[in-house]
């Protein structure tokens, strides 16, 4: 059995793996990398090494595999399936039923954003006379990728492939997030793989706990916050409270940019928790992304995957993202509207970096009044707007205008839907040391996968990589 890396290999996005057991490849996760444009372009389009020119480098034919196994929906692990599909996949895409159905809206969403990028560059081609160039993949194409999805519950063992055994387990990430175990009869004899896709933390608002697996031969687990530790999850609410209390008093607006899957949710339902013990007094809270409203319906339909005290609350008909003063918005003239509210209110939006999205009028329209507050929940990459304002630089430039920033800027990580570094060690710290071979580092960059491996040493783990994309390991 061979194992390839392939995309997520000491960095954080394009997770993609390969496994070559008796004559078929599984593919685990197709995620889009992002990075620098003319870079992510070059990956995502080609699944090759390199450069991509030399045939005997590819790492494969999309239609030369035989099955997909999809960790969950966020688009650094699924955003390349419509490529994939494009370039010839036709085979089935195995994935939790809310995996399922949140990948369906976030790649259309994905595929808008390809499009609106082509097309803002190809106007600048277009002036300087040069070749227009095709988005990466269109609305069809992300279309095309649904009726290739076979869902399968979590603990359902289901053969994927001769010899290849799936099972998902509850990874606690985001909704429909999964610990994906592949049961392999590699010539004869019985292998197990867990992969971790990304993984959660204990105690989340809506989610289950990430289940506790102890046995494996081979460990892939991402790396993404080794050597880091976050703040804990308790101190969310009371931050929250405490912000918008202060915001309240001087008569101002928070405006909240949140990614639309999984951090929406969670402010959303917290504020509910607020509202009902009257920790909060009543003001509206608008949640003005069109993505992020359709998650949430998305969210509601999978009650399956919350926890027992939000299942409880379905139960007794209570909608734990929907209280009397919560609006969601689809139109752009409601969006429009919240500019002429002049009392306080929360907003939350998208895009969670501030890079798109209805956030950016939201931004424009309060940032440079003191009486606001602009609530950083999420990571924020360099050279983004979020980052800017995480900086708290003086000046910020938003849709082609000069802002001053003057309202307060107040950073929350409790929110990370991410192991951190406890977490990522007390995961493998279950499994048995005699059994497991290999673990393997993803999804993580060096410094990171380095503080990890340091730690996973000591409890007496030795055969640690983290490889590099391309590399191969025969198991
Ligand atoms: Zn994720």
């Amino acid at each position: 059995m061979r194992l390839r890396f392939i995309g997520a290999a000491q960095t954080v996005t394009g997770s993609m793996h390969l496994i070559e057991t008796n004559g078929k490849r599984i593919l685990l996760d197709c995620g889009l990398y992002q990075g620098k444009r003319a870079e992510s372009t070059r990956i995502n389009k080609n699944f090759y090494s390199g450069d991509g020119a030399d045939s005997s480098q590819q790492y494969f034919h999309p239609a030369q595999i035989d099955a997909v196994v999809l960790s969950h929906a966020h688009i650094d692990h699924s955003g390349n399936l419509p490529s994939l599909v494009k370039n010839g996949y036709t085979g089935p895409i195995y994935a939790t039923p809310a995996t399922r159905d949140l990948a369906g809206i976030m790649l259309a969403d994905s595929a808008k954003i390809q499009e609106q990028d082509a097309s803002f560059l190809n106007r600048k081609l277009a002036k300087r006379g040069e070749p227009l160039i095709q988005p990466l993949y269109d609305i069809e194409d992300a279309l095309s990728v649904a009726p290739l999805f076979v869902s399968v519950s979590y603990h359902r063992e289901t053969t994927i492939a001769d010899g290849v055994r799936v099972t998902f387990y509850d990874a606690g990430h985001i909704l429909g997030s999964a610990l994906v175990k592949l049961t392999i009869d590699d010539d004869g004899a019985e292998k197990t793989i867990l992969f971790t896709g990304d993984l959660g933390r204990r105690g989340l608002p809506i989610l289950r706990n990430p289940e506790v697996i102890n046995e494996a031969d081979y460990l892939i687990t991402e790396s993404t916050y080794g050597g880091r530790f976050h703040e804990p999850i308790e101190s969310m609410q009371a931050k929250l409270q405490e912000v918008i209390l202060r915001t309240i008093k001087r008569g101002g607006k928070v405006i909240i940019p949140a990614f639309s899957v999984e951090r929406t949710q969670e402010i959303t339902y917290t504020l509910h928790r607020l509202f009902e013990s009257k920790a909060l007094p009543r003001i509206p809270v608008f949640v003005d992304s069109p993505l992020s409203v359709n998650a949430t319906e998305v969210f509601r339909l999978h009650p399956e995957c919350f926890n027992k005290e939000v299942f409880k609350m379905v139960i007794a008909n209570d909608d734990p993202f929907g209280f009397e003063y919560i609006h969601y918005i689809k139109t752009v003239e409601d969006s429009k509207k919240l500019n002429d509210i002049h009392e306080p209110l929360v907003v939350v939006s998208a895009s969670g970096m501030c890079e798109s999205g209805r956030i950016l009028h939201h931004l424009a329209n309060n940032v440079s009044d003191p009486k606001n507050t602009i609530m950083i929940v999420g990571y924020q990459a360099p050279d983004t707007l979020g980052r800017r304002i995480v900086e708290k630089q003086p000046r910020l430039k938003i849709l082609g205008e000069e802002y001053s920033l003057r309202a307060e800027v107040v950073e929350m990580h409790s929110f990370s839907a991410h192991a951190d570094h406890n977490d990522l060690v007390g995961f493998v710290r279950n499994f048995d040391t005699k059994k497991l071979r290999n673990i393997f580092l993803v999804h993580g960059e060096n410094e990171e996968q380095t503080a990890l491996s340091t730690s996973l040493r000591q409890i007496g783990y030795k055969e640690i990589f983290a490889p590099k994309k391309g590399d191969v390991f025969n198991i």
